[in-house]
């Protein structure tokens, strides 16, 4: 592992157990395992997509990276420095390097508050910028995400949907970061936005040298914006590698499966071609299956598979699976 600067984030055997309470007294009887020893580093200046299916762990992932929520162990070192030993005026003053855009922008935006307060309140809290000078970031962050400035007064209700991704975005970068976790930020937006959401995220991304976690279920736009991609089921990171032999050279069944899910823009093509359905529920991660924990799924399930977990391995330059078929 590069420890001379090369990578901004390394996430060492992160794990985040929910407790499961039952009964009037609420007793913690269970865990849910939403993410379960995941290890994985971000390259400074890469965008990193995450993938998964819904409910996989993958957004609670993103906000314990961020110390939105507490890890239940594991280390996460940002810039070199691990957040999880730090708290109060230190985390909050590392904070500011590190946002998140979330799916809905709306619910993250108070409904009485001008999108101008919106964008200068973090600047004044953490004491970036004040009175005029915040001003005029506002105003530079509108246009920075194609936003007309002469809207800095009017209120989130008054925008559409894309428009107020925008503004979350504009939120987002309002504290100079130099660390984004992109969560889902396009799936509650029209088709028709999407890609124009995408090609603003990517702009940004090279114009100001920014770093993405960016997390999604759309395989397609993952593939599109990523430098490397990351799968993750049931709380484990399954496979991880660069886009290019992600795509074409998927190593983990459950990756495969995923890939062989994603529709092809050819009707003709796409009414012809046999489709390997993923079979059966994900399971609950509160008890997953033992060994592999995608053996109740996979295909290519053998008896050491229900047994032993796999380890991830580098099976390629920099491509990492976990899967007993693919031993080194
Ligand atoms: Fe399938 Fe076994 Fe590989 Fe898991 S370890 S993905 S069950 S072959």
């Amino acid at each position: 592992m590069d420890t001379n600067g090369a990578y901004i984030l390394r996430v060492e055997d992160l794990k985040k157990y929910f407790p499961l309470r039952r009964g009037l007294l609420g007793r913690g009887i269970a865990h849910v395992k939403a993410v379960d020893g995941i290890s994985f580093a971000v390259r400074r200046g890469e965008i990193l997509g995450w993938v998964g299916e819904s409910g996989c762990g993958k957004s609670t992932l993103g906000r314990t990276v961020l110390q939105l929520e507490r890890p239940t162990s594991g280390k996460v070192f940002f810039d070199g420095q691990d957040l999880t030993q730090l708290g109060g005026e230190q985390l909050r003053r590392l904070r500011t390097k590190m946002q998140i855009i979330f799916q809905n922008p709306y619910s993250s935006l108070n409904p009485r508050m001008p999108i101008g307060r919106a964008l200068i309140e973090p600047m004044v809290v953490h004491g970036i910028a004040r009175g005029k000078q915040a001003q005029e970031r506002a105003i530079e962050l509108l246009q920075l995400v194609g936003l007309n400035p002469y809207f800095i007064n009017r209120f989130p209700s008054e925008f559409s949907g894309g428009q107020r991704q925008r503004i979350g975005i504009a939120r987002a970068l309002a504290l100079n970061p130099s660390f984004i976790v992109c969560d889902e930020p396009i799936s509650s937006l029209d088709v028709s936005i999407q890609a124009q959401i995408i090609n603003l995220l990517q702009r940004l991304q090279q114009q100001l040298g920014l770093t993405y976690l960016f997390i999604s279920h759309d395989l397609r736009m993952v593939q599109h914006i990523s430098d490397r991609i990351g799968v993750m089921y049931l709380g484990k990171l399954v496979e991880i590698g660069p886009t290019e032999e992600m795509v074409h050279h998927a190593l983990h069944p459950y990756t495969q499966a995923l890939w062989e899910a994603v529709p092809i823009p050819d009707p003709e093509v796409e009414e012809k071609r046999q489709v390997a359905i993923l079979e059966g529920d994900v399971p609950t991660a509160a008890n997953p299956p033992s060994g592999c924990r995608f053996h109740t799924r996979c295909p290519y399930v053998m008896p050491v598979c229900r047994e032993e977990e796999p380890a991830l391995v580098e099976l390629a330059p920099g491509h990492f699976a976990a899967c007993h078929l693919h031993k080194r």
